[in-house]
């Protein structure tokens, strides 16, 4: 797959300020509706009672001085304090319209409300708080509702507030009838809010499941203690969740707080991959999630007072860390850094503007309570937005890696197979070499045996006559021997010698008695008559004939032949004309055992040695 095609794609930045765009929108439209509509309420004007004088007796209150009380604004904040607070305010009968009224109290996390109205002489006392077990509320609001009885004059109202929190009292008088009303549209809105919330958590738990990836589980855990914390400051967890359990609604703030900042850390510290760029950043951030994890834990049995005071000061040091880490990332151009500073940008902003129009220093048109809802709905988006990028980012990247992975594998391959190639032919050459160098090789041993042949060849000539010499004989007398044996055919043998051979030498010198014997052995080579039969100079004058096949007259004939042509022809050299004669014994017979050929050659030397007992010139061949 190849993702080089940008230009299909819609950009992340324009999708982002789509989705921005379309839930302010959408959340726009939910409000003015209520935007439009007629006020028709009012903030009665409160007094309060000095903190030094007053008592915890509705009598000892009633009883003080008019200068002990004074005026105070309306949302009232008397800050974290559990002493009671004593308020008092007038409603003229004008004012409510001559309608059955409530008195309202949107804060609903204060303990215990007790309200004396006055009609005339007439006292009514009502108490609330959640304190008291959601179950027995006489309405079932989120906040808290005190009925005004018709009445046609002015009524006096009287309230003490306690509370271990925060004792924020926002006093409101509805008619009843816009009241519901009101109640029905925050309520749609809510619903909405906690919808978005679960759908968000839901979605993004699913795509943990099927993408194992840890950043999704941490969004869904965020998601979940962000709804539930602000489900439990608008009073709809008591509401709804937890109607029975007063004692749970007291630690449910800085439990569900400390759980969504466990969350907002480690998700912030894994999509932004913190560990990646400063490892003494990521034990910061391990160190704050483990720090919230102490207060969530400690929070069901610590003082709420106590704990939310040390979640305060922690929160403030999350919240300007993330922001600031997240630009400091955007800053090194981390891709979702931008968008997730954004993200917190916009819960910040509006948390923000939510207290500043708490406290009364500016006034937005949009209420309150639902700026910092609008704040985290907006921020939930944006972070399930920005994970889906960083989510398909990695995808892509790790896709890409894959690829790069695969390309590298096959240049691999494709090595291997070159080297592959490389050894196959340089096998083959080294083949074609060897091949070459064996054949030169046995032409060269050919050329060898032959030379050997011929020098072996040369080893058997006498260099003198130019005939085979003695150690011819002896291999072919052998030889013949054998053959003798084996066809039963008669070998016959021959030695002859020159005759007085001495004085030939020592008259005429050694080079003439050279000449005389290369005379004999030509003359004796030019008798023999069969290919087969060989002459040999056997040493000095001497020569060995040996016929194969022969019996002794047929030898005896052939020497004789040989004497008388000797005889007949003297040697010629240097001038002179040299008479030569020669003796020689004949023997033959068949071969009958073995080395029976040397006992044969023995015979004719004997016969030789008769010839010569005889008076030489001679052939014996008998006994
Ligand atoms: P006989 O008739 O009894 O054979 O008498 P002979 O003189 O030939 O006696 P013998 O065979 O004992 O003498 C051989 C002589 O031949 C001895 C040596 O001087 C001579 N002789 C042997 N070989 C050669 C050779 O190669 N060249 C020459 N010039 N003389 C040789
Ligand atoms: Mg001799
Ligand atoms: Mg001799």
């Amino acid at each position: 797959m190849q993702f080089n095609a940008p230009t299909t794609r819609v950009t992340d930045k324009w999708l982002f300020a789509l989705t921005v765009v379309f839930v302010v929108a959408l959340l726009v439209l939910f409000t003015s509706s209520e935007l439009k509509q007629p006020k028709q309420y009012f903030w009665p004007a409160v007094q309060v009672l000095d903190n030094h004088q007053h008592e915890d007796a509705l009598n000892a209150v009633l009883s003080a001085p008019e200068s002990a009380w004074y005026e105070e604004t309306n949302p009232l904040n008397a800050g974290l304090s559990d002493e009671p607070v004593w308020i008092r305010f007038r409603l003229p009968v004008t004012q409510i319209d001559q309608q059955t009224a409530y008195i309202d109290i949107g804060y609903p996390l204060l303990d215990s409300i007790d309200v004396w109205t006055q009609y005339g002489n007439k006292t009514v006392h009502s108490y609330s708080g959640d304190a008291l077990p959601f179950n027995q509320r006489e309405h079932k609001y989120h906040g808290f509702l005190f009925p005004l009885e018709d009445y046609p004059g002015a009524v006096n109202v009287v309230m003490r507030v306690q509370s271990s929190s925060v004792v924020k009292v926002p006093v409101k008088i509805w008619q009843q009838q816009a009241f519901w009303e009101h109640v029905n549209n925050t309520n749609l809105v809510m619903g909405l809010f906690f919808g978005l919330l679960l759908a968000m958590a839901l979605s993004n738990l699913f795509f943990f499941f099927t993408t194992r990836t840890l950043t999704f589980i941490f969004y869904t855990g965020y998601v979940i203690c962000l709804g539930l914390t602000l489900a439990t400051l608008h009073g709809f967890a008591y509401k709804y969740l937890w109607p029975e359990q007063p004692w749970f609604q007291a630690k449910a703030i800085s439990l569900f707080a400390s759980t969504t900042l466990i969350f907002a850390v480690v998700f912030s510290a894994s999509l932004l991959e913190i560990s990646n760029h400063s490892k003494r950043l990521a034990n910061i951030f391990n160190g704050l999630a483990g720090a919230f994890g102490v207060i969530a834990a400690s929070a069901l049995f610590l003082d709420y007072a106590v704990s939310i005071r040390i979640f305060l000061v922690l929160l403030t040091i999350t919240v300007f860390l993330i922001m600031g880490v997240a630009l400091w990332l955007a800053r090194k151009k981390v891709s979702v850094a931008g968008y997730y500073a954004l993200a917190w940008g916009a819960l910040l902003v509006s948390a923000f503007t939510a207290s500043l129009d708490n406290l009364d220093i500016v006034n937005v048109s949009i209420p309150s309570q639902y700026l910092l809802v609008y704040g985290a709905a907006i921020e939930v988006l944006m972070l399930a937005f920005i994970l889906a990028i960083s989510y398909s980012r990695q995808r892509d990247f790790m896709l890409s890696a894959k690829e790069e992975a695969l390309e590298k594998e096959r240049e691999a391959v494709r090595a291997k197979q070159a080297l592959i190639d490389l050894q196959q032919s340089t096998q083959d050459e080294l083949e074609y070499k060897v091949g070459e160098r064996t054949l030169e090789l046995e032409i060269a041993l050919r050329e060898l045996s032959e030379a050997n042949r011929e020098l072996e060849k040369l080893n058997t000539i006498d260099p003198l006559t130019g005939i085979r010499n003695r150690r011819h004989f002896d291999k072919r007398l052998q030889a013949e021997g054998r053959r003798s044996r084996r066809e039963q055919t008669p070998l016959a043998l021959a030695m002859v010698d020159i005759d007085h051979f001495k004085s030939v030498n020592d008259q005429h010198g050694h080079s003439v008695g050279d000449a005389c014997i290369k005379h004999v052995a030509c003359i004796l080579q030019d008798q023999l008559k069969r290919l087969s039969d060989d002459v040999c100079r056997y040493g000095g004058e001497e020569f060995g004939l040996i016929l194969p096949n022969t019996d002794t007259a047929g030898a005896e004939q052939l020497l004789e032949t040989m004497r008388a042509g000797i005889e007949a022809k003297p040697c010629e050299f240097d001038g002179k004309s040299i008479s030569l004669t020669i003796s020689a014994g004949v023997a033959s017979g068949v071969i009958a055992y073995g080395d029976e050929e040397a006992s044969l050659l023995k015979t004719a030397d004997e016969r030789l040695y008769q010839a010569k007992q005889a008076g030489r010139n001679r052939v014996v061949a008998k006994q």
